[in-house]
């Protein structure tokens, strides 16, 4: 047999026979999607999310300049030495509170605030960029408080958060110093409600939504929203994927 026509049928073979391989790892893990939009991103076979272990992996867009791609969670993170170059104070959005984010994320930071303020929704930051070292002492907070299994469920270990990429904003209400973790669900308050429904638009996803902790990792947090840029977020917002999956797919597994 001629080697290229030897070579093509090996091929055929190996393609039969990763079939079922491949049809078995998007199995259970493709969820039925809708949206025309996501059926890019549902159409073709993925690897399996990983399961929610407590790795320390490097990920793999791990440089500043790729914070749009970069994926933390509960096995991947950032390096120690993870820290933006272009932090400003949340000031410079006009919005209440106190922290610092990437200067990237100050003008739709504004837009933002000043919506939900005109909507009668307003909103300040409670918590924003967190170093390495201040997730240190945020995480071990936590476990001091709740122990380790469920601090393991609501605050990363360090170089796991998205706090560190500063482009992450836990929010509260402006109409009160309240944190939002101490309302019995703040995303049914009225600024939280206002965030569920059009954060998206300017360019926010809420990392962990409820109901979702399988596949986020993380339990329900209605305060905690990550900025990846409007064309991004809106691709997320449509694929009605989660951020964690929604990264895995289109970046962190090619
Ligand atoms: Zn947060």
């Amino acid at each position: 047999m001629p080697l290229a026509r030897r070579r093509s049928l090996l091929l055929l073979l190996a393609l039969a026979l990763s079939v079922p391989a491949v049809a078995q790892a998007a199995g259970p893990v493709a969820a039925p999607l809708t949206h025309t939009a996501t059926t890019r991103l549902a159409g073709a076979a993925f690897p399996p999310l990983p399961a929610c272990d407590y790795q320390d992996l490097q990920t793999r867009f791990g440089k500043v300049r790729a914070w749009r791609r970069t994926m933390v969670d509960t096995n991947l993170r950032v390096g120690a030495g993870y820290k933006p170059f272009d932090l400003v104070s949340v000031a410079q959005a006009g919005i209440g509170g106190s922290g610092q984010v990437r200067r990237v994320v100050i003008d739709d930071l504004r837009a933002m605030a000043w919506a939900a303020k005109k909507a009668g929704k307003g909103i300040a930051v409670r918590s924003a960029y967190r170093s390495y070292s201040q997730q240190i002492a945020v995480f071990n907070g936590w476990v001091a408080r709740e122990g380790y299994q469920q601090a393991l469920l609501f605050s990363a270990r360090p170089g796991h958060s998205e706090h560190q990429l500063g482009t992450t904003v836990d929010f509260r209400s402006a109409s009160s110093a309240t944190a939002p973790w101490d309302y019995s669900d703040w995303g049914t308050s009225p600024s939280g409600r206002w965030m569920q429904d059009t954060a998206w638009k300017y360019g926010w996803i809420m990392s962990y939504p409820k109901g979702m902790t399988k596949q986020t990792c993380y339990g329900y947090e209605p305060w905690h929203w990550r900025y990846v840029g409007r064309p991004l977020a809106q691709e997320v917002h449509r694929s009605g994927l989660t951020l964690r999956k929604f990264l895995w797919r289109r970046f962190e597994s090619r």
